[in-house]
């Protein structure tokens, strides 16, 4: 059914929600700072707020996505009179922290507060492989969540309003990492003339097939014990050093490798050399 919906911020993400709200047939109401940026959703269809009140007035439920909290703060703090008895659903990065103190004041404002962590880039939206983190009101969620499918898949994390920006920030982490192995793995064949597209796919099946190894730590993790049948820190120690003397052999930066055979040396000589590599977590958990 054709749910009236309000997005606040058309940069290039909230453009992207916008328009998949538009395409599948919700009433939109489309407000931005520039307002420029709404013109080519106007032309699709979409209703030009003149004032974020004006967006807010169109729908009961709005959605969010401006470059950051205190961004949002800006916009809503001058029109809280307006969202007694609305549902907002803020999809701006930012931090557990953030989502939680936005959650308070969004809730004494008598609104719905449903915060969200978009797993996803602009081109994958209205996509099934988009996803998007919801934590907060489960009223809300249960509400617009049909509503909220045409974005990408949905999944609820609790109603903590912090949990859904803290799994965004620990999933984007691990991104983080294998960029970074990623780039530092193709600057070592590329010392010897071979190109990353060469080298790609084969990292690709790797990374994969190590991934699924993950549940396995998580395990462990879980359990705080460490066994292995798989490699020792004591062989990974080696094995880094191998691998930084490869990088020194060439003249090359070290600066993604450093990290890891540091927290391995560590753990090594804190007497952990027969544990698995998952036991390095106990150097960077609380
Ligand atoms: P853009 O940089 O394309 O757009 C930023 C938006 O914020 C614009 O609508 C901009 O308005 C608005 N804005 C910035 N400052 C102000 C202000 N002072 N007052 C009012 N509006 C302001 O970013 P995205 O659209 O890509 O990102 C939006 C959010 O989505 C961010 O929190 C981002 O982290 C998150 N996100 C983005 C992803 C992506 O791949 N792009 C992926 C996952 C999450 P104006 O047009 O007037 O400058």
């Amino acid at each position: 059914n054709a749910t009236p919906v309000s997005v606040l911020g058309l940069g290039l993400m909230g453009a992207a929600l916008a328009r998949a709200f538009l395409n599948a047939g919700h009433p939109t109401t489309v407000w931005n700072r520039s307002a420029g940026k709404a013109d080519a959703l106007a032309a699709e269809g979409a209703v030009r707020a003149a004032t974020v009140a004006e967006a807010i007035d169109a729908s009961d439920l709005i959605i969010v996505c401006v470059l950051d909290y205190p961004v949002v703060r800006a916009l809503l703090e001058p029109v809280a009179g307006g969202l007694d008895g609305k549902t907002v659903v803020n999809l701006t990065s930012g931090t557990p922290d953030q989502a939680r103190r936005m959650s308070t004041w969004a809730i004494e404002q008598g609104a719905d507060y449903l915060d969200g962590g978009i797993m996803a880039i602009p081109q994958m939206i209205a996509q099934p492989e988009a996803l998007i983190l919801y934590s907060g009101s489960r009223r809300a969620y249960t509400d617009h969540e049909s509503v909220l499918g045409v974005l990408a898949t949905g999944r609820y994390v609790g109603t903590d309003a912090g949990r859904a920006a803290l799994f965004d920030l620990a999933m984007l982490t691990a991104m983080y990492g294998q960029i970074a192995g990623y780039l530092q793995g193709v600057a070592l064949v590329d010392a010897e003339g071979v190109t990353a597209a060469e080298i790609t796919p084969l990292i690709v099946s790797w990374l994969n097939a190590m991934a699924a190894t993950l549940p396995h730590d998580a395990e462990q993790i879980d359990r705080r014990e460490y066994t292995t049948d798989v490699s020792s820190l004591d062989l990974n120690k080696a094995g880094l050093a191998t691998l930084v003397q490869a990088y020194e052999d060439q003249g090359l930066p070290t600066d993604v490798l450093k990290p890891i055979q540091s927290l391995i040396e560590r753990r090594v000589a804190a007497g952990h050399g027969t544990d698995s590599l998952a036991g390095l977590i106990e150097l960077l958990r609380k």
